[in-house]
C-alpha cells in the first residue's frame, strides 16, 4: 500500500499538515481536486491535484500527482515543500502510528527501519504537533515508533502530553529501546503524567548482557534497558517486552523467558515476534535466518513457560503452518494491514481466515515449510 506520493509543488513554502477532502463543502484543511478549478478555496491550506496544470492563484498547491487513489476522505497528510505527500494517519486503518524520529541510539542487526543520521526531530515534532489534534477522537489505538522516540528529549514528553489531552480514550503503544529510562529523571517524569492508556513496548533479546548488546550493536544497552525497566516499573508505567525470533535469540529463548519471569514479573505482556525481511535483515541474513519451522520447540517451551506462570504472552508475525498447534492460541494477527500479504498456496488453505499471513517483504525470504491445511491435515 502506498503511504507516499509526489507531485509538482507550487507555493508550498513550509510543510502543510491537514485532513484531505474530495468535497469542497467538507470540513478539512486540504482539498483534492481532479481538473476543474473549484470555487470557495480560501479556507483550504493547500490543493492537491492529479491535473498537470498549475493553479493561477495564490494558494499552495501540488499538481501532476500520478497516484492519489490511496487517500481516503479524512486521511491526515503532510504536504512537503518538495511536493512529497506523506500519509500520517489513515482513517480506515487500525494500524496507525506516529514516527517520532528516524534517529536511534541502537543499531539492531535486524532493524526493519534502519536509523538515519540526520536530525529530523524539529520537522517531525512540528508535523506531529499539528497532526495530533486532527486525529479522530474515537481512534481506538495509536502507535508511536522510531528510531528511538525518546531522542526527542523534552519534545517527546510534549507530544505525549498533547496526545493525552487530545485523545483521552485512545490506547497508546510506544516502541522504545528503554535505554533512556535508565536515567531516573525520565521515568519519574513519565510516571508523573499518570498516562494510564500508555504502554511502552521494550525489546529484550537475551538474558545474557553480551548477547543482547551484540544484537542491538550497542555496548551497555542490556544494563541500561533493564535499569530502565525497573525505573519505569517503579512509576507504574505499563510495560511490554518484545523479543524478535532469529538465530541469535532462539538458543537462549527459554533462559530469557525464565529471566523475565524471575526478574521482570511486573511486565504486562511479552510478545514473541517473527522476523521481518526488511531494512538490515537482508544484509545480515546469514547471522539471523532460521526457518520458523525449525524453532517450534524452543518457542513453544518459552511461551508456555511464561503463560503457565501467569504472564500474558503473544506470538506475532507467525504463520500457523510453521507454528506448533499447541501454541496457536497465542498467535495474533499483528502485521499492519498495509504490509500484510498471503502467498498463492494460502488460497487453498482452510486456516487462512485464522492465520496472520506474512509481511510483504516475505516475497524475498520465507519459510520453506509453508503448506496449506486441508481437511485431512486438520483431522
Ligand atoms: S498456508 Fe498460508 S494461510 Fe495457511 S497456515 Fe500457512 S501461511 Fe497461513
Amino acid at each position: 500500500m502506498l503511504l507516499k506520493t509526489k507531485g509538482i509543488p507550487s507555493g508550498v513554502n513550509i510543510p502543510i499538515v491537514g485532513r484531505v477532502t474530495f468535497n469542497p463543502e467538507n470540513n478539512a484543511e486540504i482539498l483534492i481536486v481532479a481538473n476543474a478549478i473549484p470555487k470557495y478555496l480560501e479556507r483550504f491550506r493547500a490543493i492537491l491535484s492529479t491535473s498537470v496544470q498549475s493553479y493561477p492563484f495564490d494558494k499552495p498547491c501540488v499538481h501532476s500527482i500520478p497516484e492519489i487513489g490511496h487517500l481516503s476522505e479524512g486521511d491526515i497528510v503532510v504536504v512537503n515543500t518538495d511536493g512529497v505527500i506523506n500519509t500520517l494517519y489513515r482513517i480506515n486503518s487500525n494500524h496507525n502510528f506516529l514516527l517520532f524520529t528516524e534517529r536511534c541510539n541502537s543499531n539492531c542487526l535486524m532493524c526493519s527501519q534502519p536509523p538515519k543520521n540526520k536530525d529530523d526531530t524539529d520537522y517531525l515534532f512540528d508535523v506531529h504537533s499539528q497532526s495530533i489534534p486532527l486525529i479522530p477522537k474515537d481512534c481506538f489505538e495509536l502507535g508511536i515508533t522510531g528510531g528511538e522516540p525518546t531522542l526527542l528529549g523534552e519534545r517527546f514528553f510534549k507530544l505525549l502530553e498533547q496526545i493525552q489531552i487530545e485523545l483521552p480514550n485512545t490506547e497508546i503503544h510506544c516502541l522504545t529501546n528503554g535505554r533512556s529510562f535508565a536515567w531516573p529523571a525520565l521515568s519519574e517524569k513519565l510516571g508523573a503524567m499518570s498516562f494510564s492508556r500508555l504502554m511502552l513496548g521494550i525489546p529484550l533479546y537475551s538474558d545474557f548482557y553480551i548477547q543482547h548488546d551484540y544484537i542491538v550493536q550497542a555496548k551497555g544497552a542490556f544494563n541500561q534497558t533493564v535499569q530502565g525497566l525497573y525505573n519505569l516499573a517503579k512509576h507504574n508505567i505499563r510495560l511490554e517486552i518484545r523479543i524478535v525470533l532469529h538465530k541469535q535469540t532462539i538458543p537462549r529463548l527459554l533462559k530469557l523467558a525464565k529471566f523475565i519471569y524471575k526478574n521482570l514479573p511486573f511486565v504486562e505482556h511479552v510478545a514473541f515476534m517473527g522476523l521481518e525481511h526488511q531494512g538490515y535483515t537482508p544484509h545480515n541474513i546469514e547471522k539471523l535466518w532460521i526457518d520458523p519451522n525449525d524453532y517450534g520447540n524452543e518457542l513453544a517451551e518459552a511461551i508456555t513457560y511464561l503463560s503457565d506462570f501467569g504472564i500474558n504472552t503473544s506470538l506475532y508475525n507467525a504463520q500457523l503452518c510453521t507454528t506448533p498447534q499447541r501454541i496457536w492460541q497465542f498467535t495474533r494477527k499483528s502485521i499492519s494491514d498495509w504490509k500484510n500479504i498471503f502467498h498463492a498456496e494460502c488460497d487453498k488453505c482452510l486456516m487462512k481466515q485464522e492465520c496472520g499471513g506474512f509481511f510483504a517483504s516475505s516475497k524475498a525470504k520465507r519459510s520453506t515449510a509453508i503448506k496449506p491445511f486441508t481437511a485431512n491435515s486438520l483431522q
